[in-house]
């Protein structure tokens, strides 16, 4: 179904935004009532070609501002999200589906992004050692790489792309963003804040689209890196492409994560963790924990209460005042998906001890809704134990002890987050030492790191050597140079003599 006006969906080049009337479109919708809300143009090579020559051409200056000024950017526009973070987050959630909620703690995220952003000057300094030889010194400088890209999924509409673009500009690069073609409005709108805060023409650019517009970018000689949120085969074919052609590329991939609940792991706190770590942002989250290992006993403690809380969680449109728990998931494939995944898993002989799969929403009857699902009895050679769900599917799978529950964590292909849950420091300390994963929680069901640590995937959850977010992203966007200077005569020494 079309609504009778679209949102418009520009790209913005040089400082000036623009709708691109001719060429492909692909729908873009509101998912809490299956309605299209824009059509996003796929932009190719020409599009991409002025998007990256207006970032080459405003390079020199922008490298020129000195990092004290380019921070009070951000400064200004730290302070112009805040007085439209409700707007923001209505859009993340009418063009993703996530609850209010939800968008606004990934709003947070992002502005801390910006915060962190804003600590340029003394992030970009550099050390020095007097006297490295005598009469000789020694620097290092930080300078910035020229045009950076930008490519993010469609899961978090605002705060991925907060995640790049102000830590690589306030080091002095230039950048061109390539939103999901899933969720580009809210970009849109947060740029435009960017704009208002007083953005040099050119310093960053918006384009739209899939696969031409991203291989157009990949391949253009003047860009220097390329930072990317997405699944593990298009992270994988972006890290290789990329590298190929003679960029700097990190790669977020997708993910599995494994949380172990303990025999003696506090229940109730446990089931509300498990919970809103499976069942949060409808299970689109990378960061989601996905397949719950019960040791021992755990099972029995916390299943019951676990299922409980599952079929209590209310589904509904989130484009309301009245808010739901849950919103849907992004498309109506996306279901099927989702759904045909959890037949697989059944079929295979796991068993269903929640299923939100025939879940029916009244006032929204054409959104793509799914109940929150618990597949219990699930074996690792299962597809369903493998594949990354991405939707609010949270597996069960049963070992005797911590030794077995780590091993079976660790055959992931991926390694993004992990976490477990109980009061044996030992039990922890362990498992924190020999689970293989970037991001480990204790006691914490999503251990997503905030801005100032990097976003640590490992295996297939990465490509690439620095990770986004924290000093590791402030090397990602700066290149070093070591200075080591030694001056002749004394002519100095004269003066200082008389
Ligand atoms: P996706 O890989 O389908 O798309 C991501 C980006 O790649 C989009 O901008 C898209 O336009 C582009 N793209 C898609 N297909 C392409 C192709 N064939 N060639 C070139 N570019 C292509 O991912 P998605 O469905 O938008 O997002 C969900 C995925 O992102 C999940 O796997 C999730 O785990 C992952 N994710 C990872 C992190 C992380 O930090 N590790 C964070 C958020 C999401």
């Amino acid at each position: 179904m079309v609504t009778k006006t679209l949102e418009p969906c520009p790209v913005f080049i040089g400082g000036e935004w623009r709708e691109i009337s001719a060429g492909a479109t692909s729908p873009v919708y509101n998912p809490s009532r299956g309605e299209v809300i824009s059509e996003v143009p796929m932009c190719g090579a020409d599009v991409v070609n002025e998007a990256v020559e207006a970032a080459a051409a405003a390079f020199p200056a922008w490298r020129d501002t000195p990092p004290v000024e380019r921070a009070r950017l951000f400064f200004r526009y730290r302070q112009l999200v805040e007085e439209n973070f409700e707007r923001i987050c209505e859009s993340v959630t009418r063009e993703h589906g996530k609850t209010l909620a939800e968008a606004r703690g990934s709003v947070y995220r992002g502005i801390e992004n910006i915060e962190y952003a804003c600590a340029a000057p003394t992030l970009l300094m550099g050390d020095t050692l007097e006297n490295l030889a005598r009469g000789v010194d020694c620097e290092t400088m930080l300078q910035p790489l020229g045009v950076c890209v930008g490519i993010t999924p469609f899961n978090f509409p605002a705060m991925v792309p907060m995640w790049m673009f102000p830590l690589a500009l306030v080091c002095g690069n230039t950048f061109v963003l390539k939103p999901s073609e899933k969720v580009p409005l809210t970009v849109v709108m947060v740029i435009e804040l960017l704009e208002k805060a007083g953005l040099p023409k050119g310093v960053l650019n918006v384009v739209h689209g899939g696969r031409d517009c991203v291989d157009a970018l990949l391949r253009h000689p003047k860009v220097k890196a390329i930072s990317f949120v997405g699944s593990t085969p298009i992270a994988k074919y972006i890290y290789e492409t990329g590298i190929q052609h003679g960029k700097r590329v990190q790669a977020n991939g997708g993910a599995k994560n494994y949380i172990i609940v303990m025999p003696d792991a506090d229940v109730p706190k446990t089931v509300e963790a498990l919970s809103t770590a499976a069942f949060g942002c409808a299970g689109e989250r990378c960061m989601a924990g996905s397949t719950a290992i019960a040791v021992g006993k755990a099972a029995d403690t916390v299943l019951p209460s676990l299922v409980q809380a599952a079929r209590a969680i209310k589904v509904g449109p989130t484009d309301m005042k009245a808010q739901p728990d849950m919103g849907p998931v992004i498309t109506a494939q996306h279901r099927e998906r989702v759904m045909s995944l959890v037949a697989r898993g059944e079929k295979e002989g796991a068993k269903i001890i929640a299923d939100g799969r025939g879940v029916k929403i009244s006032d929204a009857p054409n959104g793509f809704f799914l109940g929150a699902t618990i597949v219990d009895e699930v074996q690792n050679e299962m597809e369903i134990a493998r594949e990354e769900v991405f939707g609010p599917v949270l597996n069960v799978m049963r070992m005797d002890d911590l030794d077995h529950a780590i091993a079976l964590a660790n055959k992931s292909s991926y390694g993004n987050g992990t976490a477990i849950f109980t009061n044996s420091g030992k039990a922890a300390r362990e498992f924190k030492n020999r689970v293989k994963a970037g991001m480990v929680g204790i006691n914490v069901g999503v251990p997503a790191t905030m801005a100032m640590f990097p976003f640590t995937g490992w295996d297939e959850s990465f490509y690439g050597d620095l990770h986004i977010q924290g000093k590791e992203g402030v090397q990602f966007y700066t290149q070093q140079k070591v200075v080591t200077t030694r001056w002749f005569g004394d002519g100095v020494g004269d003066v200082w003599k008389k």
